[in-house]
């Protein structure tokens, strides 16, 4: 990904699910290399906080289509299940700073976390 600055996705459902609990952050966070992943979708049973989210593939009409995942690492407990699970080995745990670089080098597409540009567009979008 770019070195554009990402935010939030405002729009996204995952902001509607519990926060983590916990005051301290995770010693280690689960971050997917994207070019590697099948979209099998094995990793998302798995997690436990329901924090491995879809990323619909490049055709909107076939959006199930070359998708991949993402972890969303503001919820992401670190508890390693996900990389244990993929049978592709695409999701690496990182120290939980190391892994926003990671996330920033390995994300080809997201959904959780997007340009100002792009959640501007989803805004026009939504107000009609
Ligand atoms: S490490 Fe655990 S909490 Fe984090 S995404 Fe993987 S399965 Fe979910
Ligand atoms: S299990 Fe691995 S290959 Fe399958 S969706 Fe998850 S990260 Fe991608």
């Amino acid at each position: 990904m770019s070195d554009e600055v990402k935010y939030e996705n405002p729009f996204h459902t995952a902001r509607f699910k519990p926060p983590r609990k916990g005051k301290k952050p995770p010693k280690l966070l689960a971050v997917v290399h994207q070019s590697g992943c099948t979209g099998c979708e094995v990793c998302i049973a798995g997690c436990p906080v329901d924090s491995i989210e879809l990323v619909p593939g490049p055709d909107p009409k076939n959006p199930s289509y070359q998708q991949t995942v993402e972890i969303d690492l503001a919820r992401c407990i670190g508890c390693q299940n996900c990389s244990q699970d993929c049978p592709w080995e695409t999701i690496t745990m990182y120290q939980h700073d190391d892994a926003f670089v990671a996330w920033g080098n390995e994300t080809l597409a997201s959904r959780l976390y997007m340009s100002e540009e792009e959640i501007t567009k989803i805004k026009e979008e939504a107000a009609g």
